[in-house]
């Protein structure tokens, strides 16, 4: 039996991972700690609140009272998903970054030692290794260069944890995932940002000429690749995770207009974002051979299913497309 603590389970990745986990084995249970902020949404796991094994408990990773609380409680290992999340937030105010990603993966480390936990998996992203020219691919050897405060942050929680597991012993493992797409993710990230915008007849605003290149994942072959790390990986060592799907933003842009039926006069192109990494691409073959993970989606299949999943599921939006979201969504790029 194991306990798992997942933090941040009530945001995107961590609900998938939450509801995978719990359908696929019935030996684990979960206690997901999660502050709530403006991304959490107890409704991303409504399906599974009365499930017997799954706890969820408010509160914040940078209390350390909770944090000793919570982990005191059995905990046999920690999945680490929560932080503040998206780029351009921490352009407006890197303050919530620091505390929450930093300072947050201190704690838990601290106690994750302190109560003896089997197994620390800390989820990074690829964005810690800062923006590739138009070859290449990041592999877990790349050296860290976060251009933005945001990867700034999660880089400096890899080092914390790579540093207590090279003066502690602590049993932890680090996974770098490129861009996820699919149910549940909050509408300010690109793709449900578009898909529920385009649904709406509302603009899109691309930043600059569209051309930074991304590779995108389904969420679920993240969460595959998370619990494999969990399951299989050697403590103090790095996996990549990616989609092998590398595109640009325009391009991706134009395929969800096509697969809506939408014209291009939707595109609105907005001031580009301050320090805009151009290019993220991904090698994932230690993954693959060390852990035998692979991703299951294709891309085609995956954004069909994400885009008739935002369109079933128009209350979940229009419950997170409401007062505070419409002044940030204002501020970042104008009027909808
Ligand atoms: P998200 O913003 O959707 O969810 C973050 C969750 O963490 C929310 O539920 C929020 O309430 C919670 N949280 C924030 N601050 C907290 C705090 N101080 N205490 C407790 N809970 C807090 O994020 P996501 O997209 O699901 O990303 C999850 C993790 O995966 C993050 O660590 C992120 O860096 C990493 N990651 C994301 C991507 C991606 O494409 N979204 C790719 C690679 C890695």
């Amino acid at each position: 039996m194991s306990t798992l603590l997942v933090t941040g389970g009530c945001g995107f990745i961590g609900s998938n991972f939450v509801r995978h986990l719990l359908a696929t084995d019935a030996a684990v249970t979960v206690v997901n700690l999660d502050a709530l902020t403006y991304a959490g949404n107890l409704a991303n796991l409504a399906d599974v609140e009365k499930n017997p094994r799954y706890t969820f408990v408010k509160g914040d990773v940078t209390d350390r009272d909770t944090v000793r609380a919570v982990m005191g409680k059995g905990i046999t290992d920690v999945i680490h998903f929560a932080a503040e999340s998206h780029v351009d937030r921490s352009i407006q105010d890197s303050g919530p970054f620091l505390r929450t990603n930093v300072l947050g993966t201190q704690l838990l480390l601290d106690a994750a030692r302190e109560f003896g936990v089997k197994k620390y998996v800390q989820v990074s992203t690829d964005e810690v290794y800062g923006s590739l020219g138009d070859t290449g691919l990041f592999t877990e050897e790349t050296p860290l260069h976060p251009n933005s405060p945001y990867s700034a942050s999660k880089a400096g929680a890899d080092m914390l944890v790579q540093a207590y597991q090279h003066t502690f012993g602590l049993p932890a493992v680090i996974t770098r995932c490129s861009n996820n797409y699919g149910p549940y993710q909050f509408p300010e990230k690109l793709i449900p940002l578009f898909v529920t915008n385009i649904l709406a007849d509302q603009q899109v605003p691309v930043y600059g000429d569209g051309q930074q290149v991304r590779d995108w994942i389904h969420v679920e072959d993240h969460c595959t690749g998370v619990e494999a790390a969990w399951r299989k990986g050697t403590p103090g060592e790095v996996y990549n995770f990616g989609g092998k799907c590398e595109k640009t933003n325009l391009d991706l842009t134009h395929t969800l207009l096509d697969l809506l039926g939408k014209p291009r006069s939707l595109i609105k192109y907005v001031k580009d974002r301050p320090g805009h990494d151009r290019r993220y691409a991904i090698d994932c073959t230690k993954a693959e051979r060390e852990l035998g993970w692979q991703p299951a989606w294709t891309f085609e299949r995956g954004i069909r299913a994400t885009i008739d999943w935002y369109a079933a599921n128009a209350t979940w939006v229009a419950g997170i497309k409401t007062k505070d979201y419409l002044s940030y969504y204002e501020k970042q790029y104008g009027k909808a």
